[in-house]
């Protein structure tokens, strides 16, 4: 959830550092040397290892001491999941190399993540000890930390950015490689994305920091840009398309680019300023989307608890390629 970098560690929601932070008092002796704010890379170069290749990359995955409950090859398998669904958003793997680090907590959940790029790509996730196979399988932590690592590092102030990608890419990638239905990735949009609007006193993503712009109104920019590229390209082309051509120019979270940067390289490889024009109206003012008439010209139909297509809907072809698997 959270991305930090050498010289700031981004406070993520509260609720999550609050679970880290009673994670970490139990047991704080056996873990202090592996859940310190920094990543702890020297401690983590003297772990063994056991390396996941990946296209376009090696992950190194190393156990701080203690037990799991499941198998090595079991939370070796958890991560081959993960970084599966990345590279099938992506085309490939974020970074040539990256570290991750799980920690054992107490409990049986993963009590949130967070991701570095200052001394070379780095994941921690502190695992519960007790999680099950079923609870990694439903995980989302590891895919959203794993799409941190394909954005360069950029000011605090831009955060909205890289956690509304993490928010918005995650589910879709899990879609798109088989693991997750899209009825349930439109479901949580049509729930959650209402807590990315803004607020009174609202002064626009880029100077409103709170937990609802940060997460959900950076994970609806992603949602309308998508639009917006494939209403541009014909349907030809999307978010996707775009976030590809800031990797395929050298960007990943080992580097700092200004957001400017990032945006006009992802315009560049879509050939339309989608995300650079978006974010002028969106950066430094409060801007509400209708999203009633945003669900129904995509063809999302809530019914009860339920949710029903309509595939006749304006929007319905750009929602159905959204998710379906790249051709590449
Ligand atoms: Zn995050």
């Amino acid at each position: 959830m959270k991305v930090a970098s050498a010289f700031r560690w981004t406070a993520a929601a509260a609720i999550i550092t609050a679970m880290l932070a009673s994670a970490v008092s139990f047991r704080a002796d056996a873990q202090s040397e592996y859940m310190r704010d920094r990543m702890p890379y020297d401690a983590f170069d003297r772990l063994p290892k056991t390396d996941i290749e990946v296209p376009g990359g090696i992950i190194h995955v190393a156990l701080a001491p203690g037990d799991f409950m499941l198998s090595r090859e079991k939370l070796l398998d958890w991560i081959r999941m993960s970084a599966r669904a990345v590279t099938t958003y992506y085309g490939r793997f974020p970074v040539n190399s990256l570290r991750l680090l799980l920690v054992p907590v107490d409990g049986g959940r993963i009590r949130g993540g967070t991701t570095w790029g200052y001394r070379g790509a780095a994941i921690r996730i502190p695992l519960g000890r007790d999680s099950t196979e079923d609870i990694l399988r439903r995980d989302w932590v590891m895919v959203h930390e794993m799409v941190h690592t394909a954005l360069p590092d950029m000011p605090d102030r831009y955060a909205w950015l890289s956690e509304g990608l993490a928010v918005y890419i995650e589910p879709v990638a899990r879609v798109q490689a088989g693991d997750l239905s899209a009825r349930e990735i439109w479901q949580a949009m049509m729930r959650d994305m209402p807590k990315g609007l803004p607020q009174a006193g609202d002064q626009g993503l880029d100077n409103t920091g709170t937990w609802g712009r940060k997460y959900w109104g950076g994970a609806m920019f992603c949602l309308l840009a998508d639009i917006e590229i494939r209403k541009a390209s014909d349907n030809r082309l999307g978010l996707q398309d775009a976030m590809r051509g800031v990797l395929a120019a050298g960007g990943n979270h080992e580097q700092g680019w200004p957001i400017e940067r990032i945006l006009a390289t992802a315009d560049k490889a879509v050939g339309v300023d989608v995300l650079t024009r978006l974010h002028n109206e969106m950066g430094s003012k409060p801007v509400t989307p209708d999203l009633a008439s945003l669900w129904r010209d995509l063809g999302l139909k809530r019914v009860g608890e339920d949710l029903e297509f309509d595939d006749t809907a304006p929007l319905a072809t750009i929602r159905k390629a959204i998710t379906a698997p790249p051709v590449r």
